[in-house]
């Protein structure tokens, strides 16, 4: 029998190869980006044409190929990249496995154009499904200019897998965006069927931000929380977005490694607890994070399309990126943005409490026309720098009596401001720049919440003492559940005992709920910790202090008087993170004037 075993002639190996490569346009895109970026160049223009079906063209000023190099570089693990295996670990440019342009080759007619520097001639190269078709050499600028025309053309099947134009695109930009992100200090160009898509400006390293707009949108600038942490093991800096900002698609959320983009479940899920009470689960932060780490310390090199990394010290790199987000939503978050209004100009119709007539102050007088009206600018400041903390500045704090005229003015006047309640559900108060709705139960959830984490942590809750102990039966599920958690009940505030069989005694209530019926709150309460996914050792804390503080916030329909929601409300504002409740819901919405004016057609 003959052999069937036959050597694949090299360009059919080359275009099987070239599939693990080249999937679609924007793989082009990527590899070629990538090389001219590792070429040195500050400056790259990106033209495609028909999502890049017909052509994806790279110009760049990078350092430019020899007639030789021209010609080799389309050679498959052709590199000048990595000499001997062992440099792999210390790899630091992009590609490094030589495998790109000689992939693209295979699949495309690519015409390379390129000029060292020093020289004054250049070179032209042509080559059409792996095989030269010329040679020659040309004048032209320094650099490099690879274009790639009629992707697949010699193989029907992968292009006929090619989607629409529009998804084809969304690839190309997704692939431009990472690569613009990843080199703020590079400047890009971007031209779609002679449509300029983007002109980014090269931005120094401290530009990011810059960058970040340009490619996303000035809406950016005001939702970008900077993060930045330096230690031993890796340095992580870059920008997450604001909660309040998540959105309900999954938005951009890019992770950098030595300026190479990434992707990682792991670091995924590192941001994303971060994020935990902040953001419903549904919805999705954005982030900007690179991370910088010596290259012996991470494994790159598992796939073709080298998006996937492996850390040496995979928990240390978890611990620092979890903790360097944590700190920087903390930090915004923990200084309220708001600029309440303590003179009732608006609301003063709709309190119906008698109140005492409030003493003028000279800066009063210019707000009978119109109360101050921050401009957007303002706004933005305010919420980027935090407000003036009631927590840091001492005369802010003082509950102060009605008729003496604060020493300075304060942005907010704990205790005494006009107070609306809607439906038994919602506090309504002024802001200097408009109205905040406070939905009652969620604010006290917040309050409720971080009180446990605090008695939690140090163990020692103040509880009611009951006059008479109240016994409750259990089933014997719900029993061993209180066994489980009886000494944080105890450090919360909850003062059970087991009474023997299936009874517990209930001996105190945290103080906050001590008009609620033991018996109804801790069937609450159970319930509420049945629905906790049961989780990590570190998140029993959480678990606890949420459940418990959902079945003791006021609900929805409990009438509350002038003083019961100024104390909510300056409790809010006390907390670590204000703006939304433990489960990620948000506790407050503002509306600006600006809104209300455009209602009123003004
Ligand atoms: P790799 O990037 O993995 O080395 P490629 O196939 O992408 O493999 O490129 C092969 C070689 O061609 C590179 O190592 C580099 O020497 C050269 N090269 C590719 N693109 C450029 C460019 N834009 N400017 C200068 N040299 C380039
Ligand atoms: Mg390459």
């Amino acid at each position: 029998m003959a052999d069937i075993i036959r050597l694949l002639p090299d360009h059919v190996a080359n275009q099987i190869a070239a599939g693990e490569v080249v999937q679609r346009p924007a793989s082009v895109v990527k590899e070629l980006l990538e090389n001219s970026v590792d070429a040195g160049a500050d400056r790259i223009v990106l033209v495609v044409k028909d999502a890049g079906r017909t052509l994806v063209q790279v110009t760049d000023n990078g350092k430019g190929m020899s007639p030789g190099d021209a010609r080799l570089c389309f050679e498959r693990h052709a590199t000048s990249k990595i000499r001997v295996a062992d440099d792999l670990g210390q790899v630091r440019t992009k590609g490094f496995r030589g495998e790109a342009l000689a992939s693209i080759a295979a699949v495309a007619q690519v015409e390379l154009k390129t000029r060292e520097h020093d020289q004054d001639l250049g070179t032209r190269v042509l080559i059409e499904g792996s095989r030269v078709r010329a040679q020659d050499p040309i004048a032209g600028p320094a650099g490099t200019t690879i274009a790639v025309r009629s992707l697949f053309f010699n193989v029907p099947a992968r292009r006929q897998f090619l989607k629409s134009d529009g998804v084809e695109l969304k690839h190309v930009l997704d692939e431009f965006h990472r690569v613009a992100l990843a080199h703020p200090d590079v400047a890009f160009q971007f031209v779609h069927n002679d449509h300029e898509e983007f002109n980014l400006p090269a931005a120094s390293t401290t530009g990011l931000r810059q960058r970040i707009v340009g490619l996303f949108g000035r809406k950016y600038d005001e939702r970008l929380v900077p993060v930045e942490e330096a230690t031993d093991v890796v340095r992580v800096a870059g920008f997450v977005g604001k909660p309040e900002f998540a959105k309900r698609s999954r938005g951009e959320q890019y992770f950098f490694v030595n300026h190479r983009f990434i992707r990682s479940s792991y670091l995924e899920h590192a941001v994303r607890k971060a994020y935990d009470e902040l953001v419903a689960r549904e919805n999705y932060p954005s982030w900007f994070i690179y991370l910088d780490i010596d290259p012996a310390q991470i494994d790159i090199n598992i796939h073709p399309t080298k998006t996937e990394i492996k850390f040496r010290d995979d928990r240390a790199v978890y611990a620092i990126v979890h903790a360097a987000v944590r700190r920087a939503l903390g930090r915004f978050n923990i200084t309220p943005s708001l600029d309440f209004e303590p003179e009732p100009a608006i609301l003063a119709s709709i309190d119906t409490t008698p109140k005492p007539i409030q003493a003028w102050r000279p800066q009063d007088l210019g707000a009978f026309t119109a109360p101050p009206r921050p401009s957007a600018a303002g706004w933005q400041q305010l919420f980027q720098m935090g407000m003036a903390s009631p927590v840091e500045e001492g005369p802010t704090t003082m509950v102060m009596p009605a008729r003496t005229p604060p020493v300075r003015d304060p942005d907010m006047e704990p205790g005494d401001r006009p107070v609306f309640q809607l439906h038994g559900t919602y506090i309504l108060t002024q802001l200097r720049g408009g109205l905040m709705v406070v939905d009652q139960h969620r604010a006290h959830e917040r309050i409720l919440y971080e009180r446990n984490l605090k008695l939690l942590e140090q163990g020692a809750g103040m509880s009611q003492t009951e006059l008479f102990p109240r016994h409750v039966e259990l089933n014997a599920a719900d029993l061993a559940l209180v066994q489980d958690v009886l000494p944080e009940l105890r450090s919360m505030g909850f003062d059970l005992e087991l009474f023997g069989g299936r009874t517990v005694q209930v001996n105190g209530m945290p103080a906050e709920a001590a008009d609620e019926d033991p018996a109804k709150l801790l069937e609450q309460l159970l319930d509420q910790l049945k629905n906790e996914k049961s989780g990590l050792r570190n998140e029993r804390h959480h678990a606890l202090a949420r459940s418990m503080a959902t079945s003791m916030a006021i609900r929805a329909g409990r009438i509350l008087s002038k003083q019961e929601m100024n104390d909510l409300i300056d409790r809010l504002f006390a907390c670590e993170m204000p703006y939304h409740s433990p489960g990620g819901r948000p506790t407050l919405v503002t509306f600006g004037l600006e809104e209300l004016d455009e209602r009123f057609e003004r």
